[in-house]
């Protein structure tokens, strides 16, 4: 218990050292609910008076977030408000706030899959964790710093989760207890840096909840999910991938295989086999396309969005589940600029097939892409090293049938 009561005289210190506003990541895994059950606990022993800095709970929603962990955050954020605002921050109940960030409607998961034909991600091309969880604290942080000059970011980051984090952490401690940010003026905390995994469940097990929740909740939860990692809170690019750990998205393809959703199956969870075998769908159509490649231009070729048909199958596929399982998957506005985005790449669909489309360059290079839609009809700006605005048509014809059952666009020099 030691460790722990030095744990929080520094909360407290660090809290009363200063007005800067605390913006604290709260996943509703363990790490994130150990840190906000610590700040909880070590400020309900000060005097009321001494609260007056603004807390922020901040909580991202991917929007495609595993449904069972959705339900449980979602739970823990409602009674998390109604604790700080009735407990802890009585006198002035303003100065406690909780929000669930979400992406731009042009930044979602589907919209950038189907609406834009983006590959699901994997490592090289992890596109998803900046627009589906980065790009939203970072809003929210500066809007938070328009009212404050400055912000603290309180994380429930740990050495012992990975070596990669460990040195990270190493290199921008140095004996601070708090280290710069790549936003000006605003710094990171992360009080349990050095427990262990045992040492955070045992301090949540042993350590009454004080927004009135059953810790083992979350302990069963993890045994449904699997005895992983979870989804750490994303500040910044350059940390672990969140892609490792299994408490993320349900849609997740940077792992080969989505251990945490088969576990919630073997435990019962039936239903989200239908989920599991879409996503391992679109795990697979993502790497079809290396095997229709003709041999002559194989170590050439490159590969870009989806073609329409497929993100059409992808919609249609999606859609179909939603229904068959009446939970949400995708929302309404994401349907509808779907929808506004594939009209806008048809109007340069090719009539039956695949076709070849010759583009030059401003350098007077030539591309050659095999696609079922013009490029140049895309509201994308690039295909890897062609910026479509500099590109010109200057011949398409049909395709051989050997290219008709790749799944992407792919390029190469002409
Ligand atoms: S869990 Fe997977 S899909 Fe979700 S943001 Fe992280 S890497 Fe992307």
């Amino acid at each position: 218990m030691i460790e722990y009561n030095s744990i929080l005289s520094e909360i407290q210190q660090l809290y009363l050292s200063d007005s800067t506003p605390w913006i604290i990541g709260f996943s509703g895994g363990k790490d994130s609910t150990t840190v906000l059950q610590m700040v909880f606990q070590a400020l309900s022993k000060l005097p009321k008076k001494q609260l007056t800095k603004e807390i922020h709970i901040i909580c991202n929603d991917t929007l495609v977030e595993n449904p069972a962990i959705v339900e449980h955050s979602d739970k823990q954020l409602t009674k998390i408000e109604i604790a700080g605002k009735e407990q802890l921050f009585s006198s002035n109940p303003d100065l406690f706030k909780v929000a669930k960030l979400t992406p731009k409607l042009e930044d979602t998961f589907w919209v950038n899959l189907i609406g834009k034909g983006y590959p699901p991600p994997n490592r090289w091309f992890r596109w998803c964790t900046e627009r589906l969880k980065i790009n939203p604290t970072s809003d929210y942080i500066k809007h938070a710093l328009q009212k404050n000059n400055n912000a603290i970011i309180v994380l429930g980051t740990r050495k012992a989760e990975s070596t990669n984090r460990a040195t990270s952490m190493e290199k921008y401690n140095e004996g601070n207890k708090l280290r710069n940010h790549r936003l000006p003026n605003v710094y990171v905390y992360a009080p349990i840096a050095d427990l262990s995994n045992n040492e955070v469940w045992a301090y949540l097990l042993q350590v009454k909840n004080p927004w009135g929740t059953d810790n083992k909740e979350l302990l069963r939860l993890y045994g449904f999910a699997c005895d992983s990692g979870e989804c750490p809170f994303f500040i910044e690019t350059g940390t672990q991938s969140c892609g490792k750990s299994r408490f993320g998205c349900w849609v997740c393809t940077v792992v080969d295989r989505d251990k945490s959703m088969e576990n919630f199956i073997n435990n019962g969870k039936k239903w989200m086999e239908t989920l599991l075998n879409f996503r391992n769908w679109l795990y697979e159509i993502r790497q079809q396309t290396y095997q229709y490649v003709p041999k002559y231009i194989e170590s050439s070729v490159n590969f870009g969005p989806f073609f329409l048909r497929i993100r059409q199958e992808i919609l249609d596929k999606l859609l179909n589940i939603q229904e068959h399982l009446s939970i949400k998957l995708i929302s309404r506005d994401e349907i509808y600029y779907i929808h506004m985005l594939l009209e806008k790449e048809s109007e340069g669909k090719v009539k039956k097939g695949l076709q070849k489309f010759i583009f030059e360059l401003p350098d007077g290079k030539r591309v050659t892409t095999i696609s079922d839609f013009n490029l140049l009809l895309t509201p994308r700006k690039r295909l890897g090293p062609i910026y479509l605005k500099k590109a010109r048509l200057v011949e398409s014809k049909k395709v051989s049938s050997a290219y008709m059952r790749s799944t992407r666009v792919m390029y190469y020099k002409a």
